[in-house]
């Protein structure tokens, strides 16, 4: 054979009358050191064992944090490579955040979030980290307006902020919400103003706002630069660019929240004092819904049953009195006791609650692919070293049979007693 004598011979350098051996480990052994550097750094470069350059894809969409069809990535589980504003809070725990103050800003970029209930969504961080991002840098800052006191808007990203709390603006009143925010941006002629494109407030005041300024708004926004904003449509298979428009209405993980590491004023702007505008809408308040009926995927609230729930009566119970969504791991809906519609994971729904109650489910990596964009997770298990009780904000080591009717009596009688 050729050139197995060919390489032979190259192995052998006589040197002194003696061949000279070459070690191969020796020769691996700084690609190898190279390579461990390179995973533990989580370089996008590696190098392999024989020293070569090797690129790794996964490492370079974490790095970027996007996906292969150019959306953001964002893993809320506060674990994983990508950004997160919890990963940055234990990485500057000791530093105490950055707290930015802007005194005269070259402009004013304005964000009204949901913010239900005084408290904001994953959503509006993301649409406060596209704010950041378009004032940071160019001396601008970030006005939030709302409409109710409640969670610090300076932590998201705020510089100053303009709260209308009069009891006019309170429960479902989108026209007069609109009629403020037109009245507050006019002192601050704002540069954009930027809302979560969602069903349940952003996105119908954001037309509005639109509507009233005579804008043509760009929707469902999922990347925004100074000169370009990018536009999901046609069923997620089209982007359409375009020049930002004045009101922006961002999608869900546009871009990220900023890190714990800073944070903003909050500072108090008087609300200009405006008469609610006449309202055509009534608001005749929230239907009630049946939880079970809410598609896994819009589900804020789930609890999800695997192999280790045996009482199916208290789990029913109990996903009834929390008025939670049902959801189960594939092997409780391959056995038929949940229906498929209801399995969560890689091969069923990914979802993204704001709060998923996992019983009996061990956490195989399929059904963790599932909830990686859950904001909190509490794990019932008997095994403390199950991956569902590290994934865990909260868990309890315990019988999932014990805790369920326990937990259904305490909220029946808190119910009962309020
Ligand atoms: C291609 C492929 C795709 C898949 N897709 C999915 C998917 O989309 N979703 C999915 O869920 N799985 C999926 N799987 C299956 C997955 O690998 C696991 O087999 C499955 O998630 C395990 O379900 P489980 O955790 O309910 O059951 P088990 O693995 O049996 O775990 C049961 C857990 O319950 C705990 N337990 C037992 N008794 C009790 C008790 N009395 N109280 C409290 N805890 C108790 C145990 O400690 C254990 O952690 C997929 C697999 C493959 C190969």
């Amino acid at each position: 054979m050729p050139l197995r004598r060919r390489a032979r011979r190259a192995l052998q350098t006589p040197v002194a009358g003696r061949p000279l051996r070459r070690d191969p480990r020796a020769e691996r052994e700084p690609g190898l050191a190279a390579a461990a550097h390179s995973a533990a750094t989580g370089s996008a470069i590696n190098v392999g064992p024989s020293g070569r350059l090797r690129r790794d894809p996964r490492a370079v969409v974490r790095q970027a944090g996007r996906s292969a069809t150019g959306r953001l990535r964002i893993d809320r589980s506060g674990r994983a490579g990508t950004v997160s504003h919890d990963r940055g809070a234990s990485e500057h725990v000791d530093a105490g955040p950055e707290l930015i103050c802007i005194e005269a800003p070259a402009f004013w970029i304005v964000v009204v979030p949901d913010y239900e209930g005084g408290r904001l969504s994953s959503h509006d961080r993301d649409v406060f980290g596209a704010a950041r991002k378009l004032s940071d840098g160019a001396e601008g800052a970030v006005v939030a307006v709302v409409f109710e006191a409640g969670e610090d808007l300076g932590a998201a990203g705020a510089d100053r902020v303009l709260c209308f709390d009069d009891a006019a603006f309170a429960g479902y009143a989108p026209d007069r919400r609109a009629a403020a925010i037109v009245a507050g941006a006019a002192a601050l002629t704002p540069r954009h103003l930027l809302f979560p494109d969602t069903a349940v407030a952003g996105g119908d005041i954001g037309r509005r706002v639109a509507a009233m300024l005579a804008d043509s708004p760009a929707a469902n926004v999922h990347r925004l630069r100074a000169d370009e904003a990018v536009s999901r449509a046609d069923g997620d298979r089209a982007d359409y660019l375009r020049a930002p428009s004045r009101v922006l209405l961002m999608a869900a993980e546009c871009e990220l929240p900023i890190g714990a590491d800073r944070c903003c004023e909050a500072r108090r702007l008087e609300p200009p004092a405006i008469e609610p505008s006449r309202t055509t809408i009534t608001d005749r308040g929230l239907l009630p819904t049946n939880p079970g009926s809410v598609p896994l995927a819009e589900a804020d609230f789930v609890i999800s049953a695997g192999n280790g729930v045996t009482d199916w009566t208290a789990f029913h119970a109990l996903a009834e009195v929390l008025g939670a969504a049902e959801g189960g791991s594939r092997v409780v809906c391959d056995a038929g006791l949940l229906p498929r519609e209801r399995q969560v994971g890689a091969s069923g729904t990914l979802i993204q609650a704001r709060c998923y109650l996992a019983f009996g489910i061990s956490g195989a990596p399929q059904h963790l692919q599932g909830i990686v964009r859950c904001e909190k997770v509490v794990a019932i298990n008997t095994d403390l070293h199950a991956e569902m009780v590290k994934r865990g904000d909260l868990s309890a080591i315990k019988d999932a049979q014990a805790v369920m009717p326990a937990l259904t009596r305490l909220l029946e009688v808190r119910v009962g007693g309020a």
